[in-house]
């Protein structure tokens, strides 16, 4: 069996990672995928969270917001809305955007001001990317 599988991570502005790894775990919209060698092709959505890529034996993170992934038995690619290596994320800015969301979520159950589903939907999305931030770079969040 093959010991490695590229993964490629990419951004709207830029190639976020590229290298040979043993592991990649991830969540998808069907659920938490992990992919070694040889994976059989699969296309899928990717949820915001913190991916998990084994390599040499460390485990390292990477911030995804969402996206696509595409796997084949060599390779794996991401297309994401938007990636970070934990050494590129500004905690102070995913904080504030978590303490934001979590109030908008606060203000749309409270009714103060009336506000659309939708805000709440783009509340709950913004939630989940500062959370996968703060995840990847170590930071709490309560
Ligand atoms: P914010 O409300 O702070 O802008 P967001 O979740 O709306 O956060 P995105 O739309 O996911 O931000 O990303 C917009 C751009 O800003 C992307 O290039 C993303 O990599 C970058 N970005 C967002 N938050 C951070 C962060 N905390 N640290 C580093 N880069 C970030």
């Amino acid at each position: 069996m093959a010991s490695s599988i590229k993964l490629e991570i990419v951004s709207p502005d830029a190639k976020v990672y590229a290298s040979d790894i043993s592991m990649l775990i991830v969540r998808s919209t069907g659920g938490e995928l992990g992919i070694l060698p040889k994976h059989a092709p699969l296309i899928t959505g990717i949820l915001p969270h913190a991916m998990r890529i084994k390599k040499n034996g460390d485990e390292s993170l990477i911030a995804v917001a969402g996206g696509f992934m595409e796997v084949t038995p060599e390779k794996i690619t991401v297309l994401a809305s938007a990636a970070e290596e934990p050494i590129n994320i500004d905690i102070n800015r995913a904080q504030a955007a978590y303490k934001r969301a979590k109030e908008r979520i606060e203000a749309f159950h409270q009714k103060q001001p009336p506000m659309d589903e939708i805000d709440l939907i783009r509340a709950k999305a913004a939630l989940g990317r500062a959370i996968a931030r703060l995840t990847a770079a170590g930071s709490g969040y309560e």
